[in-house]
């Protein structure tokens, strides 16, 4: 802490954001500046994956942003804060390994580019950075859309054959047979 900071370490209201594309260390550097400066860490990318698995439960096409959209008016994405990290649930159960599984990683980004489902999950992070007003959140629009006026905001960028090889790694990770020539191509 450099002389003359504010002592990040009270319980003032301290929001940093951390926008930019699929592999460039978002979840990583979250990690670290949470661990760093006492935040909270919002995975804004395990609310869509939310969305993504509900609209597979409700047999929903993943085409019909406004089906998805008023379903997730009706079934509750939040998450839960007393576990660390924080774990996303669904109608308040907690959905495991689910979210990060083939079926949703098929559609997430589809159902991730209706504006209405964005709107509603916008309006539900927006209600948690209200209640955990020490947060560092991570997702493409976090500081351009969602929280313009955090304390902090970085864009995070890397190469694509950098990208392609986290991509890659955490597929691995997750038992799944990957083509990284696919993964690049893809990115
Ligand atoms: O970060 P993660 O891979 O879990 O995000 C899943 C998907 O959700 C992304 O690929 C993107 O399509 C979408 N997403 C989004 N806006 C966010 C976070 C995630 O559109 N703020």
């Amino acid at each position: 802490q450099a002389a003359g900071e504010p002592d990040r370490a009270d319980s003032s209201r301290w929001i940093v954001t951390l926008d930019g594309p699929a592999g460039t260390g978002k979840s990583s550097v979250a990690r670290m500046v949470a661990t760093r400066l006492s935040l909270t860490v919002l995975d804004t990318g395990a609310m869509y994956r939310a969305a993504a698995l509900l609209t597979i439960r409700l047999s929903i096409d993943p085409k019909d942003g406004a089906e998805i959209a008023a379903a997730i008016g009706v079934h509750h994405i939040e998450m839960d804060f007393d576990v660390e990290p924080a774990n996303v649930l669904l109608d308040g159960r907690d959905l495991g390994d689910e979210i990060r599984g083939s079926e949703v990683e098929s559609i997430v980004s589809v159902v991730a580019a209706h504006p209405e489902v964005r709107t509603r999950l916008v309006a539900v992070q927006r209600e948690i950075a209200s209640l955990h007003s020490r947060l560092v959140t991570e997702g493409r629009d976090q500081g351009s859309v969602v929280f313009p006026d955090a304390d902090a905001r970085f864009f995070l960028t890397a190469s694509s054959g950098v990208r392609a090889k986290r991509r890659v790694d955490q597929l691995r990770a997750m038992g799944r047979d990957v083509d990284p020539d696919a993964v690049l191509h893809g990115i």
